[in-house]
């Protein structure tokens, strides 16, 4: 049944792709890195901060594989020069002479994208922002916090905390991601349910053009309607169009009461009235309503990040739900999820079967990292293909089902090719990840989720990237989410900004 549906769709996917008019670029290639390039940089940089296998006793190749390979291990650059700068004016300078020299530039925050943007496809130069990670300001009136890029995000979040505020943006990778690539990619996360996305919060950029002009435009000012809003191209253009040195962010005063909970339910069928009813009920104060299927839930668990339930109280469970409030008044919030809760399971079809509410502090940490942990225990398991969507939550399991169905008839549902599929995400911004968790990296295997899962994606008029981006990974994709208009415009952006194409290349846009 599914099938039929999917190709009638496909019908209508075509036409945009041929929709796009091919431009091919007439740009010379890019220069790789000489011994000469590192000597110029060892002038702009300390010592220490020039990483090189072309110059002696700086760099073997194995130091840099950490900068070279990505997150999933999926991606592996072959970059012989990593250069980590400490001020904006160095990485200025840095791009000045790589916009002369023609040389690729590929900016590298934390390194956990999951779509291969943040590692070179060649031999790019790799500038990793890590030694930029000082606090600029913090008004703890507006809570406008400005930071450099390199500032990972859980330290960002300890630095706010005892001024009674929190990041707008919380994920599972916030001990390593940096505020810079968390804006680069447009981050969603836990949090967007209730603080909405970046392109809402960040109040200003500082960003060094591929030809080391510096754009300041670091404002704390919560109304500036002067023009074009020019932060908003660099947020989620994944390093192809500059490099972020500094974010201005407004943070929100920290919620003085957080409960969640972890319910069990027996059928997906559940999930939409669920939803639908802890939004009536719970109204302002619902901050998080995460989805975790049983194959996500049982892989999380095997791989310890987080026993929340018992196996009889999980049992018969088709699928998760992790759902958090957060609001001004403990005492009234925890009448609200009560009565909620009391609802759910007095009905006489119950929506759930069971759930289990954090008592303590650790408890509210164990089981976000249930939820949190999905991620880990996939990369735990086996190899990750991920597809982050964005489909009609309605679709959720179909989508999960439909792929497995799909890998089955091929015969590649087996423990030393296809391990698992499952779906987990954020069931509040329609945000589906969609993992595909194999014994190996394949070509079969790769080819029989691609187009595949673009398509079907595209069929449901939804997008192939919800947020982590296209990166490597998706930028042949792209034209199943986007128009060839669309797609034609941000050739000519990228063309006015970075006319020699040495920013990022390969990613977002072949
Ligand atoms: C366990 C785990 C959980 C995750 N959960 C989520 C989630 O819930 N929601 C979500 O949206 N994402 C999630 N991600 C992926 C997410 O995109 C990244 O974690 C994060 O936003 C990237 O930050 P980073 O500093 O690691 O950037 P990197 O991985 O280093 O870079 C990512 C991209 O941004 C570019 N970039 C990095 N820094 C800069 C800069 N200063 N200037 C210009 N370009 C730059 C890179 O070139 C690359 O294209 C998760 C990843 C992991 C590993």
């Amino acid at each position: 049944m599914f099938g039929s549906r999917i190709i009638a769709r496909r019908l209508a996917v075509v036409p945009r792709r041929w929709a796009h008019s091919h431009n091919p670029s007439t740009r010379p290639p890019l220069s790789s890195v000489t011994r000469e390039d590192v000597e110029h940089f060892s002038k702009i940089l300390p010592s220490s901060a020039v990483l090189s296998t072309l110059a002696s006793e700086t760099a073997s190749q194995a130091e840099l594989e950490p900068y070279n390979t990505d997150w999933i291990g999926r991606y592996h650059g072959k970059s012989t020069t990593v250069l980590k700068p400490q001020t904006t004016k160095q990485v200025s300078e840095i791009m000045r002479y790589c916009y002369e020299r023609g040389i690729g530039v590929v900016p590298q925050g934390g390194n956990t994208g999951l779509v291969g943007g943040s590692v070179p496809l060649k031999d790019e130069l790799v500038v990793n922002l890590g030694n930029m990670s000082k606090v600029r300001s913090f008004d703890p009136v507006s809570g406008a916090l400005v930071a450099d890029a390199g500032c990972v995000l859980e330290v960002l979040s300890e630095y706010i905390a005892p001024h009674g505020h929190i990041m707008p943006l919380d994920l599972g990778a916030k001990g390593s991601c940096m505020i810079g690539g968390n804006v680069a990619t447009n981050a969603g996360g836990l949090r967007l349910l209730r603080y909405g996305s970046l392109h809402g919060s960040v109040l200003g950029l500082e960003v060094v053009l591929p030809d080391g002009t510096i754009l300041d435009g670091l404002s704390t000012l919560r109304k500036d309607n002067t023009g074009y809003d020019l932060k908003q191209l660099f947020i989620g253009a994944e390093g192809t169009l500059g490099i972020i040195t500094g974010v201005s962010i407004l943070t929100p005063p920290a919620p003085r009461a957080t409960n969640n909970v972890l319910l069990a339910l027996p059928s997906f069928d559940n999930v939409l009235p669920l939803f639908k009813k802890a939004r009536q009920q719970l109204s302002e104060i619902l901050s998080a309503f995460e989805f975790v299927d049983r194959t996500a839930y049982n892989l999380a668990v095997k791989h310890g990040q987080g026993k929340a339930m018992s196996e009889e109280e999980a049992e018969g469970a088709e699928c998760f739900i992790l759902l958090e409030t957060s609001g001004g008044d403990g005492k009234h919030d925890e009448e609200k999820l009560t009565a909620l809760l009391e609802d759910l399971m007095g009905a006489d079809e119950p929506l759930i079967t069971t759930g289990v509410i954090s008592q303590s502090p650790a408890q509210f940490a164990s089981l976000w990292r249930l939820r949190e942990g999905v991620t880990e225990a996939v990369s735990k398991e086996g190899k990750a293909y991920k597809y982050d969507i964005s489909i009609p939550l309605a679709s959720f399991k179909e989508v999960v089902d439909t792929t497995r169905e799909h890998l089955r008839k091929l015969g590649l549902l087996r423990e030393d090719a296809v391990k698992h599929v499952l779906g987990y995400g954020h069931v509040g911004d329609s945000n589906l990840h969609l993992n595909i968790c194999a014994a190996s990296y394949s070509p079969e295997i790769e080819t029989a989720l691609e187009p595949f899962v673009y398509e079907l994606t595209a069929s449901y008029n939804g997008s192939i990237s919800a947020e982590h981006g296209l990166g490597a990974m998706k930028a042949h994709a792209i034209h199943y989410s986007k128009g060839g208009v669309a797609v034609d415009l941000m050739k000519k952006l990228k063309n006015v900004i970075d006319p020699k194409g040495i920013m990022n290349p390969g990613k977002v846009l072949e």
